[in-house]
């Protein structure tokens, strides 16, 4: 898999405080990485380290290839438009006026993009407003457009969810999934809500006390939140071959727990399944429904409650 991002041990202490401890992530091209964690646990270092507006205490990270310790990292920052805290946006210009801005302090001397990124963000009716009068959303999705003003390969938003109302979250959602799809672009997505980062990422980093916890793909993050039911049983290994024999739950749709617990992932018949565990001597002790809810997931790993 070829990565944008892979980070090597990253550190970054404030006097007494380490922010971030040992930080190892990798973000695959063509991503959209949820990068989560509760408030306070590194997200914004760790991506203020990337776009150089800090640098690290001890590790390294690999942008593009190219080594944040050799000359040739501010050559991949080229390639890398972030959104970090909030929108770097002046609030007495309109819209377009923003962009032309930009676009005049990145050294891009024509304003023929202004029209299409304006269009891209939902922002082209907007005339002569001032980005003041904007919505939040609004004013979240001009600070994109801002990042975008480079013609990024690789977008950094740091909370862009933030504060917005349902609607807001919505369309910045789908722009967000817009430019992952039609531009090809990857976005690396801080929040601390699992459940709106899950409508849109295709992998996660969970970040916590500055290190992170748990890497993996949304389909592995399905699999570990899927449905399941937890028999206790007078034997597991009599379980099993009725599980098997029966055809109610292959190898991969069930995992042994202990001597007398095993967990079924596939929503089986209770009938038939009682059926099946008395041909083989196995006794029904009690049976348990759950899910695992992505917030359950979350507070698994990072303990405590994620809307802190
Ligand atoms: P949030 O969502 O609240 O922004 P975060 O995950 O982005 O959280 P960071 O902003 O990276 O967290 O902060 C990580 C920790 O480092 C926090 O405990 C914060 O107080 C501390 N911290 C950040 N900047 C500094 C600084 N300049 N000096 C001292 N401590 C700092």
């Amino acid at each position: 898999m070829e990565y944008v991002l892979k980070t090597n041990g990253l550190c970054k202490q404030y006097k007494n405080f380490k922010a971030l401890n040992r930080l190892t992530m990798n973000v695959p091209k063509g991503s959209i990485y949820g990068f989560v964690g509760r408030n306070g646990a590194g997200k914004t270092t760790l991506i203020r380290l990337i776009c150089g507006l800090q640098f690290a205490t001890e590790g390294s990270f690999e942008l593009y290839g190219a080594n944040s310790t050799s000359g040739k990292i501010n050559d991949s920052r080229r390639k890398v438009g972030a959104v970090v805290e909030t929108p770097s946006i002046f609030p007495d210009m309109t819209a377009e006026d923003n962009l032309k801005h930009q676009f005049r302090i990145i050294g891009v001397p024509s304003f023929e993009k202004v029209k299409d990124l304006l269009e891209l963000v939902g922002l082209a009716d907007t005339g002569k407003k001032k980005a003041k009068d904007f919505s939040l959303g609004m004013r979240q999705r001009l600070g994109i457009a801002i990042a975008l003003c480079g013609d990024p390969d690789f977008l950094i938003l740091d909370e862009p969810i933030n504060g917005l109302d349902p609607q807001g979250i919505i369309e910045v959602r789908e722009l967000i999934l817009k430019l992952n799809r039609e531009k090809n672009i990857t976005v690396l997505i801080s929040s601390h809500i699992l459940d709106e980062l899950s409508k849109l990422a295709t992998h996660y980093g969970f970040i916590d006390k500055g290190t992170i916890v748990k890497e993996l793909s949304a389909e592995e993050l399905n699999d570990a939140c899927r449905k399941c039911v937890t028999l206790t049983v007078s034997d597991t290994q009599k379980a099993v071959n009725a599980l098997e024999d029966s055809g109610i739950a292959s190898k991969a749709e069930y995992k042994i727990l202990d001597g007398n617990r095993i967990d079924v992932y596939a929503q089986p018949n209770i009938t038939q399944l009682v059926h099946a565990l008395d041909k083989q001597g196995c006794e029904l002790v009690t049976v348990k429904e759950h899910d695992e809810t992505l917030e359950g997931f979350f507070i698994s790993l990072v303990g405590g409650d994620s809307h802190d």
